[in-house]
C-alpha cells in the first residue's frame, strides 16, 4: 500500500481535527476508526467549552449538531436528603458562546465529515491492532490484515491507549489515577426539558456539577441538558468503587435516588448506558508526547482538565491535535519525522490557552482524593445551611456556632477544615 504521509488512530475529537487540519494544509491522511461510525464508541459527558472549537471550525454552532448553548452553570452539594447550590445564569446568552451540550453519537460524525471535506480519508469500522515499528520507530499501523505505510502516526485512540503499551511506549496506569465514568442518556419531552431546567428557549440548556450521594465511591457526577434527552453520570475513582464493594450501576442508582436528581429525571426514560474510563489528570500523568515517527494527542496521551467545577477533555483534545498538527506540517517542510522534526508539538500545546489552564488548576486534582469533599462536606454544608434558615424552639445560632457544632457531629476537627481550605484555595482561589 502507498505510505501516507499521516495515518490517525482513532475519529474522536483529537483524532478528527488533526485530520481536518492536515488534510487542509495538502498532506495525505487517513484516520482509522474502530466504530461502526466515529462517535458509536465514545463515552462522554458532553459538554464542550466552545473557544477551541471556534478557533478551529469558526462559528461551528451554525452548523454542527449541538444541542444547548450553555446558559446556566451550578454546582450542587448532595446532603442525605437536602441539597446546597451554588449557581450562575447568563440571561443574555448569544454568541460567542461559552459551552454546548453534544451527543458525540452526533458530533463526532460531524467532526470527521470536516475532515474528509479537507480531504482526509475516514475508515470507519476498522481497529488498529498494532503499530508498525522499525528499529525503533513507528513507520505505520496494522489494521484489518493490512500494514499501512506512514511517516507519521497520530495516536489519538483515547484513554485505554493500547497501542502504546503494546509498542512499551507508555507504562501501566496506576489504578489510583483512573475513573470510570458512567452514563445515561435520559428522555424527556423537549419543552419539559427547558421549563425544568428554567431555560429561556429550547436553544438554551443548563449544567449541573454535583458532589456527593456516590455510595461511598470518590468523585461527583453530572446532569447536562441536551434538546430532548439528558446526560447523566458520575465519574468516580476506579480504586474508590473497588473498596466501596459496590458496582458502577449501583453507584449510578444511589445518585439517581437522591431527591434532586430523581425530580430533575422524574418521568424520563433511559436510552443509552455507557460506561468508560477516564483519566484524572494531572500534569505528572502525561506521558512522551512525541517519538520517533508518533505523536500521542488527546485522551490517548491523558490529558485532561478537572477542577471540580468542571471537566474538560473535549477542548483539551483539541487543543493538543492541533498543536501535533502543526508540529507536523512543520516536519513535513523539512522532512524530519523523527522524534526532533517533531518536538516543536509539545511547545506548541503549551502555548495554547487550554494548555495555560491546565497550568492555572494544576493544584486542583489533590482535591480529588480529598474524601472529606466527597463524603462529608455535601451533608455538612446542607446541614448548617439548615441551621441558617430554620426556626426552631431551640435558640438560633449564628454562623460560626452553627459550623463548630455541625464540625463536631461530622467528625470534622479544626485542623482538617483548616488543611482543606488551603487546599481548595490552592486548588481553585488562589
Ligand atoms: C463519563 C465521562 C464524561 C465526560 N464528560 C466530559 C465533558 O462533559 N466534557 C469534556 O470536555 N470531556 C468529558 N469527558 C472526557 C472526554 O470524553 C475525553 O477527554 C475526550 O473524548 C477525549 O477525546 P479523544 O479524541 O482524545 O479520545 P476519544 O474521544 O476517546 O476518541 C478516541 C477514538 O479512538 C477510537 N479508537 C480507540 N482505539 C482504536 C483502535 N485501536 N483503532 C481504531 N480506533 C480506535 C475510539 O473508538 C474513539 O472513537 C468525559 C469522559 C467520560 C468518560
Amino acid at each position: 500500500m502507498d505510505e501516507f504521509d499521516v495515518v490517525i488512530v482513532g475519529a474522536g475529537p483529537a483524532g478528527a481535527t488533526a485530520a481536518y487540519l492536515l488534510a487542509k494544509a495538502g498532506l495525505s491522511v487517513v484516520v482509522i476508526e474502530r466504530g461502526q461510525e466515529p462517535g458509536s464508541k465514545n463515552v462522554s459527558g458532553g459538554l464542550i467549552y466552545a473557544q477551541i472549537y471556534d478557533e478551529i471550525y469558526p462559528n461551528f454552532w451554525e452548523e454542527a449538531p449541538v444541542e444547548r448553548a450553555i446558559a446556566g452553570h451550578s454546582i450542587v452539594f448532595l446532603g442525605d436528603t437536602a441539597v446546597t447550590a451554588m449557581g450562575y445564569r447568563d440571561e443574555a446568552t448569544a454568541p460567542p458562546y461559552n459551552a454546548f451540550s453534544v451527543l458525540r453519537a452526533r458530533f463526532d460524525p460531524w467532526l470527521a465529515a470536516q475532515a474528509e471535506e479537507a480531504g482526509a480519508m475516514v475508515m470507519p469500522g476498522f481497529t488498529v491492532d498494532e503499530l508498525v515499528m522499525e528499529d525503533g520507530r513507528v513507520t505505520g499501523v496494522k489494521a484489518g490484515g493490512d500494514e499501512l505505510p506512514a511517516k507519521v502516526v497520530v495516536i489519538a485512540e483515547g484513554t485505554r491507549s493500547q497501542l502504546l503499551k503494546q509498542a512499551g511506549l507508555r507504562e501501566d496506569y496506576d489504578p489510583k489515577d483512573v475513573s470510570i465514568g458512567i452514563k445515561e442518556v435520559i428522555q424527556l419531552p423537549e419543552q419539559t426539558i427547558t421549563d425544568r431546567f428554567q431555560c429561556l428557549t429550547a436553544d438554551e440548556g443548563a449544567a449541573y456539577t454535583l458532589v456527593g450521594h456516590t455510595a461511598g465511591a470518590e468523585g461527583g457526577g453530572f446532569i447536562y441538558t441536551n434538546r430532548d434527552t439528558l446526560s447523566l453520570g458520575v465519574v468516580v475513582k476506579i480504586d474508590s468503587v473497588y473498596k466501596s464493594k459496590r458496582h458502577p450501576h449501583e453507584i449510578l442508582d444511589e445518585f439517581k435516588s437522591h431527591p434532586f436528581v430523581a425530580r430533575l429525571i422524574n418521568g424520563g426514560e433511559v436510552v443509552e448506558y455507557s460506561a468508560q474510563t477516564v483519566h484524572r489528570g494531572g500534569f505528572h500523568l502525561i506521558p512522551k508526547m512525541v517519538g520517533d515517527g508518533y505523536v500521542v494527542a488527546g485522551s490517548a496521551a491523558r490529558l485532561l482538565l478537572n477542577n471540580v467545577m468542571t471537566l474538560r477533555g473535549m477542548d483539551v483534545a483539541v487543543a493538543s491535535a492541533a498543536a501535533a498538527a502543526q508540529a507536523i506540517i512543520e516536519a513535513k517542510e523539512k522532512d524530519d519525522f523523527s522524534a526532533a522534526g517533531l518536538a516543536s508539538y509539545e511547545r506548541h500545546f503549551q502555548a495554547t490557552s487550554v494548555y495555560k489552564d491546565m497550568q492555572t488548576f494544576k493544584n486542583a486534582y489533590p482535591l480529588l482524593e480529598n474524601k472529606r469533599l466527597f463524603h462529608v462536606y455535601p451533608d455538612m454544608v446542607c446541614d448548617i445551611m439548615d441551621d441558617m434558615f430554620s426556626v426552631r424552639a431551640q435558640p438560633a445560632k449564628k454562623g460560626y456556632r452553627a459550623l463548630r457544632d455541625r464540625m463536631k457531629e461530622h467528625d470534622v476537627s479544626l485542623w482538617e477544615l483548616a488543611k482543606d481550605m488551603v487546599q481548595i484555595g490552592k486548588g481553585i482561589a488562589i
